[in-house]
This record gives C-alpha cells, structure tokens and sequence, in this order.
C-alpha cells in the first residue's frame, strides 16, 4: 500500500471508527456509486441540508461520461473529454471514498468496504448503475480473454480497446454489433453507435460494413429518425437485422451465432444482457426477474429493503421510463430532497415529476433527441408519462448538435461541480 492508498484507506476506516460502535452525532447517508444517480444524490443532500453527512463510496478515482463514448469510438472526441474528478463533491463536503462496497448489513445498517472497514449510515443510496449476465451469451466468459469480444457498455478501458480495434480492422471488414432484449441502458445508444462507426468508416475505410444484429423485433428508440440517418447518410454501410437475438460467441471463427444463423466479422462487439449492478444482488434489493429493483417512486426507497434507496440503472424503470443518465440524474434529485425531508422528520413531497431527453448523434455534428417528462400517480401507485409533454426531434440537425454537448456539460457540471 503506497503512502496514497494509506492516507484514502485511513479517512475510510476513521468513518467507521465512530460508525460501528455508537450512532454518528448528525445523520449519515452513504452513497454507493459515484455516477449519474449517486453522485447527484451525493451533491443535492449536502446542498440542501449542510448538517447531514454524506459519504460517498466510488469504486473508480475519476467519472467517465457514457453519454458522448460513442464519439471517441469515431475518433471525434477523447476519454479526456468525457472523464471528471470529484473535487466538486469534495467542495460540497460530500466525503469521497474511493473503494469498492463489497457488501450491506441491512439489519446493522452497515456498508462492508473492500479493504475490510464497515461504514454505518442512517440511510442509504446504491446507484451502481449495471453489471451483464455474460451467461446469457454462450462462450462470452472465455472470450473477454484478450480483449476477443468487447461491449465497451461501461465508458473505460473497453472504450478504448473498440476504439482502437477499429481503428486496426482492415478497409472491407465487418463489425458486428449486437444488441440485447430491451430492457438495458440507454435505449438509442446502440443506434447511435451504429451511425457513429459508419461515419468513421465512411471517412477512413469505405468498403466497411456495419453488421447491426438486434435482439427486438425493431429498433427500440427513435426508429424513424435513426432509420432515415441510415438510409441517407450511410447507404451501402449499415445492415440492420431484427430478432437477431446473439446467443453464442465464437473468437476463434469471430463470429456471433444467433438462434437462426452464425454470422462473421472482424470487430465483434456484443452487448450482453444485465441487471442491477452486483452490489444490488449483495444487499438483497433485487426484485424482479432477478434483475431490476423496485422503487417506491416518490421517495425511491427499495420495496424490498427497508432504509435503502436505489437509483438509475438498477432501478425496475417504471413504463415508458428509460435507463439513461438524465432520467438516473432526476432520480437523485428526488431521492436527495426526500431523503432530507425524512431525515429530518417532515413528510416527502406526494408528486414527484422528473424528465428525460436523450440526445444520439447520427453523425459527428448532427443530432436527434427523445424527451419525456414523468409523474407520480397516486390512484395508480407509480410514476406515469405525462401526455402530451415531450416527443422527438422533427428531423436531424446540427443546431441539436450544439444542444447535445451543452446537455453533456452541464449535466456533468449539474452532478460533480
Ligand atoms: C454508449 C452509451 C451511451 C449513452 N448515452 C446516453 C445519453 O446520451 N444520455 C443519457 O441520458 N444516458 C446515456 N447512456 C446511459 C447512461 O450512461 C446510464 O443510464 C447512466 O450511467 C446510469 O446512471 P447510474 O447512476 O445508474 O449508473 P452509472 O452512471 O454507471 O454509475 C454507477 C457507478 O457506481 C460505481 N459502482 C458500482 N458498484 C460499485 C461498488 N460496489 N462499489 C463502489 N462503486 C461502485 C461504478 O464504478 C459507477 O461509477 C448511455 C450509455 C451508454 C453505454
């Protein structure tokens, strides 16, 4: 352990010092994840209430963005630009702790850290955003071996490795792009992927194909729009092929098998199936499908267990709610403002209202968006589209191109400045 590691380990276990033998002397919320939901949580407890403490618990030392990833996979912007620090939370007294929570004592009401410390909290977010069930995808486990079959679903190292696989794939060669069952995180962003390695290879490689094989019957966001990008901007490149569920991988053949036919390509990025991330399954907050965790949407406290919250991804969205940042970044807002009304004793607002808006770029400058806005319906229990409030882009544009980058920066700067 370097003198580092030693000082970060040292700030977590002085948390629990105090934390496990008697009750902190003002309330404590600890936050696991540090990414749209959490981090957003993590920042609007400590705006609106100084006096609770919030410790947030981030595996990784940086954020990086998966909103705008499908652009550093075309070369149009870099990890640099997508990734943040979190001294912002930090200025907000929000105490990071860069560890990973390996498990949750409900009953305790204690969070286990990898290093072995227990932090005790009066309540608790998880927002860990998804972990795959490789196992869906016959051959999968062996072939993350090397790099062989790549999802590049979290923004990271796998980014990266797609992006200069792609680079390396020969001009003629076929990428393949498979897309799981819906649900999964963020419902245009496979279609947008698709566009953005078709405008790359437009540029550098011209007689390279774009195999998209996708599980649904039809593309499950924006269809028109995405369509008539294909068709217009990218003739000849992008194939797309409807209930074409993958089922298997083959790195030796490079090739994607689906429950009709087996396809070959010289890039294979398959995107496995998933459920909440693996620290859900640990605290028991998993109720669906043993997948997704149920909320109860005014105050996003988990069905299952009593005291944890969960946001994002990991959530079981509730209908015509999409798994994406901005919908994760409404949910820490109505956790956080919820959470500051319990803690200190008050009843939580009745009717929550979040949106969303999803921007896709179908090519480097041109967007198209997706906006929905979602209310709590107390006769029905759950939180319901408005009618009538949100839709889609008329057409592409490059004004929504300008759009799609101040969204990325301020929503960044909304949840870590
Ligand atoms: C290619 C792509 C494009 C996308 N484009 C858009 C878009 O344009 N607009 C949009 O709104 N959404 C988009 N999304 C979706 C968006 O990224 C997710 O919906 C969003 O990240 C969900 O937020 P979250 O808080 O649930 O999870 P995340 O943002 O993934 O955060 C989870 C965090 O928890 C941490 N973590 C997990 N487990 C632990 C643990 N046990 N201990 C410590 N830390 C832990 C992780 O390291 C991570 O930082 C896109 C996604 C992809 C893959």
């Amino acid at each position: 352990m370097n003198r580092r590691d030693l000082l970060k380990f040292a700030a977590a276990t002085s948390l629990v010092g105090c934390a496990t033998t008697s009750t902190p002397s003002k309330a404590r919320v600890v936050v696991i994840g540090g990414g749209y939901g959490g981090a957003t949580a993590a920042k609007y407890i400590r705006m609106w209430d100084p006096s609770i403490d919030v410790v947030l618990v981030e595996r990784d030392a940086n954020f990086v963005s998966c909103p705008i990833s499908n652009l550093v996979l075309a070369g149009y912007t870099n990890m640099q630009e997508i990734s943040r620090g979190y001294d912002g939370l930090r200025r907000h007294g929000v105490q990071v702790v860069q560890d990973e929570a390996t498990a949750v004592d409900a009953a305790k009401k204690t969070v286990r850290l990898a290093r072995g410390a227990d932090i005790a909290y009066e309540r608790l977010v998880v927002s860990p955003g998804i972990d795959f069930t490789f196992g869906d995808v016959a051959g999968y486990e062996a072939a993350q071996k090397d790099n062989a079959v790549l999802h590049a679903w979290k923004a990271g190292p796998q980014t990266v490795a797609l992006r200069r696989q792609l680079e390396q794939m020969a001009d003629g060669g076929v990428y393949i792009l498979s897309i799981p069952t819906a649900p999964y995180r963020c419902p245009p962003g496979p279609y947008e992927r698709a566009c953005q390695v078709a405008h790359y290879f437009k540029q550098a490689k011209p007689r390279a194909k774009v195999v998209v094989l996708d599980a649904n019957p039809d593309v499950t966001s924006k269809a028109a729009l995405f369509k008539r990008a294909w068709q217009e901007l990218y003739p000849g490149i992008i194939e797309y092929r409807p209930n074409s569920k993958v089922v298997a991988v083959d790195p030796n053949a490079m090739a994607a098998r689906t429950e009709f036919d087996s396809v070959k390509g010289d890039v294979l990025n398959v995107v496995p199936p998933q459920r909440a991330g693996d620290i859900a399954v640990k605290a028991g907050i998993i109720t669906h499908n043993n997948r997704w965790c149920d909320v109860d949407w005014r105050t996003m406290e988990s069905k299952a267990v009593k005291g944890i919250h969960v946001l994002g991804d990991a959530t079981l969205s509730a209908t015509g709610m999409p798994k994406s940042g901005h919908m994760a970044n409404a949910h820490g807002k109505v956790a956080a403002a919820a959470l500051v009304e319990l803690i200190n004793g008050r009843a939580p607002n009745p009717n929550p209202v979040m949106s969303n808006t999803c921007y896709s770029f179908v090519s480097d400058r041109e967007v198209i968006h997706v906006a929905s806005v979602h209310q709590y319906d107390a006769g029905l229990n759950t939180i319901i589209p408005v009618k009538g409030a949100g839709g889609v882009s008329a057409a592409r544009s490059e004004q929504e191109g300008t759009y799609g980058w101040s969204w990325a920066r301020n929503i960044w700067a909304d949840m870590l400045g």
